[in-house]
């Protein structure tokens, strides 16, 4: 069943999942996707099936009309959050849709905008949009309207519901979902400590920008997790990703 690639994908898809159950951030739902390469399709894990057990061979091929290509099981429902990024986003490899509760506090909150805080969250300094629809995003037309509110961006709030992160492969998916969650709880705490958050000024942006090493940082984050969950036994030790 399909190349190397689509196994290797396959693979980060399910360990993917689980490290981010195990650092709180995907619970009972919420869902990561990959482009299958050459294809107008994407691995994703089935509906129902546990973020803490998805493996490799049970995670789906589904094609851009929410058609189940390879697996067993029906996609998640908020599909259309998948088959509209990547739609709209050729540069976009990889998306995670979750209902993290920091991320979600930040959409119920008057005039508070989240805004990058903490050093690696320049990754969100063109913006971080939010998507006025709380409800479950099972339609085209809902998917479209989400990818508009993200336009360019690489993450975008879902009001009272979650968000969604955008990025080059899911290693960097994931590690982008950690620091994501890291500078939300930074200027919560902020905030709960009754002072003004001070976000990162455009020439601080600037400075750190210049000596990002996105691609080592990512490798070095990847190898710290998945380590990480085989010492914790959410890995099985085997996984060559
Ligand atoms: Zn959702």
């Amino acid at each position: 069943m399909g190349s190397n690639q689509d196994a290797m994908l396959r693979m980060q898809v399910a360990a993917t999942t689980r490290l981010l159950v195990m650092e709180n951030i995907m619970d009972y739902s919420g869902h990561v996707a990959v482009r299958a390469p050459g294809r107008d399709a994407f691995f994703i894990q089935s509906a129902a099936e546990p973020r803490s057990d998805v493996t490799p061979h049970s995670v789906l091929l589904v094609d851009f009309d929410g058609k189940v290509l390879e697996g067993e099981g029906r996609p998640p429902f908020e599909i259309p959050i998948h088959i509209e990024i990547f739609k709209a986003r050729p540069d976009v490899e990889a998306v995670v849709h979750c209902h993290m509760e920091l991320a979600i506090w930040f959409t119920m909150m008057e005039d508070v905008q989240l805004m990058p805080m903490r050093a690696r969250a320049i990754r969100w300094r063109s913006g971080i949009p939010t998507d006025d629809d709380p409800s479950h995003i099972k339609t085209t037309a809902q998917g479209r309207k989400l990818a508009a509110t993200l336009g360019p961006h690489h993450a975008a709030l879902m009001r009272a519901h979650g968000l969604v992160l955008t990025a080059e492969s899911l290693p960097a998916l994931l590690v982008d979902a950690v620091h994501f969650d890291e500078n939300a709880r930074a200027q919560f705490e902020v905030m709960k400590a009754g002072k003004k958050p001070m976000g990162l000024t455009e020439a601080e942006m600037e400075l750190v920008e210049h000596g990002e090493m996105r691609e080592f940082h990512v490798g070095k984050l990847w190898a710290y997790y998945v380590r990480k969950g085989v010492k914790q036994g959410l890995l099985p030790a085997d996984w060559q990703i």
